[in-house]
């Protein structure tokens, strides 16, 4: 393979540094290098530093002039619902109009609507859909996704999602991390109890068999899944191999971030409503905070998590867009950073490290993506800007100028 000389970034964005999560001031530091650039050897970063110490070494290589723009890696999105069968645009039409989500599910819409579309859907379909969607991530400048089950709720469906994403990742650049969420709701026809027992007895066993997931999620709440049903599939799921991301405290402070502490989760992931107790709790079990403020925005609440007191107290804080039909329509990393530093006062720059080298080591890839360093993969994207700060300020539409993954240029044209 050729190698690949990357030149003129105002700003490199490097975010070198510790080989574990960003905490602390240490979210601050970008390791920005001006008028920097890289050498790439067979899709891995092999030299990085300033643009005339990498044309000293170009030789042969084949040059991208980035003309002044910054360059980034590539983001990392540690939590997505990719795929999904139509959309909820009559959802979001009843709630602009006042309606309360009980209304909307009484109505025949929320995630039950999206249930029924995606067990409808042939794989092919479901495929259709879903590389669009994961077209939409690429053109934001994101080139991993972490993404997950759920809108199946019966083994055939949730093993059909699964298997969608297993075709995205042979036939997309964009890098799919597969999580098993079965736990996302109640099928209608069945008692919870029973369906807790399928996820169990059937719908785990086949996944972990199959490989189809690295990781298990549960949306724990009040209404959904309990404390105590949550603690029985998720010590299922760790004794099959697989690692654990949790949905909690989204609507009520339910003592999900404990839960995810006592059992060792990756992550814990909304968080909206976790109080003090529950950031201590996160903290010393060493679990990592997955915010997403998209959801809070679209859904017109105000009810953002409390980030600044997680950073405060050390917690490695990751920022993801939670993409789905009814609760965030967005695969826009560049807008999930503007809502961070508007109404969460996250700086820019630690909203650049939440969401790329702290999410990579939330998905276990710290060592392979989300910084720019020698030895990693050369993902990474060019904004038409010459500050990294613009990302967040101009808001509200792509400023991605062109997107690479191991070193490869992204098609974004289709
Ligand atoms: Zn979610």
């Amino acid at each position: 393979m050729k190698s690949v000389a990357l030149l003129h970034a105002s700003q490199l964005v490097t975010l070198s540094g510790p080989k574990r999560p960003r905490i602390g001031h240490e979210m601050s530091d970008l390791a920005i290098i001006r008028d920097g650039g890289m050498l790439i050897r067979d899709g891995k970063i092999d030299i990085v530093g300033a643009s005339k110490e990498i044309e000293k070494n170009a030789r042969d290589a084949e040059v991208i002039d980035a003309g002044g723009r910054v360059v980034l890696p590539g983001f990392v999105d540690a939590h997505t619902h990719l795929v999904f069968a139509g959309n909820r645009l009559d959802d979001f039409e009843r709630r602009a109009l006042g309606e309360t989500y009980e209304q909307i599910a009484a109505a025949s819409g929320g995630i039950w609507s999206t249930v029924e579309k995606t067990r409808t859907a042939n794989g092919n379909d479901l495929f259709a859909q879903a590389r669009k969607h994961a077209e939409w991530f690429l053109k934001c400048g994101t080139t991993t996704v972490e993404a997950k089950s759920g809108y199946g709720l019966t083994v055939e469906d949730e093993l059909k999602i699964l298997q969608v994403m297993r075709r995205l990742n042979q036939e997309m650049p964009l890098e799919v991390v597969p999580t098993f969420l079965g736990a996302h709701a109640i099928p209608r026809d069945l008692r919870e109890s029973d369906y807790v027992d399928l996820v169990i007895n059937e719908m785990l066993p086949r996944i972990a068999s199959e490989k189809l997931a690295e990781f298990c999620d549960i949306f724990c709440e009040r209404g959904y899944f309990g404390i105590e049903q949550s603690r029985k599939i998720l010590t299922a799921a760790k004794k099959l191999g697989l690692k654990l991301r949790m949905h909690v405290d989204q609507l009520s402070n339910f003592g999900g971030a404990k839960l995810a502490s006592e059992l060792k989760a990756t992550t814990a992931d909304h968080l909206e409503k976790t109080d003090g107790q529950g950031i201590a709790a996160l903290k010393s079990a060493g679990v990592q905070p997955v915010l997403l403020p998209g959801s809070v925005y679209a859904l017109g609440s105000t009810s953002y998590p409390r980030a600044r007191e997680m950073i405060n107290a050390g917690l490695a804080v990751v920022l993801a867009t939670d993409f789905n039909p009814g609760s965030s329509p967005t695969a826009s990393m560049p807008m999930i950073l503007s809502l961070a530093c508007t109404q969460m006062k996250m700086s820019s720059a630690e909203g650049v490290t939440a969401s790329t080298i702290n999410a990579a080591y939330s998905l276990g890839r710290g060592e392979k993506i989300g910084s720019l360093e020698p030895g990693k993969l050369a993902n990474f994207s060019i904004f038409d800007c010459e500050d990294y700060r613009e990302l967040p300020y101009w808001f509200g539409f792509p400023q991605t100028h062109s997107v690479y993954v191991a070193g490869q240029p992204v098609d974004l044209a289709r």
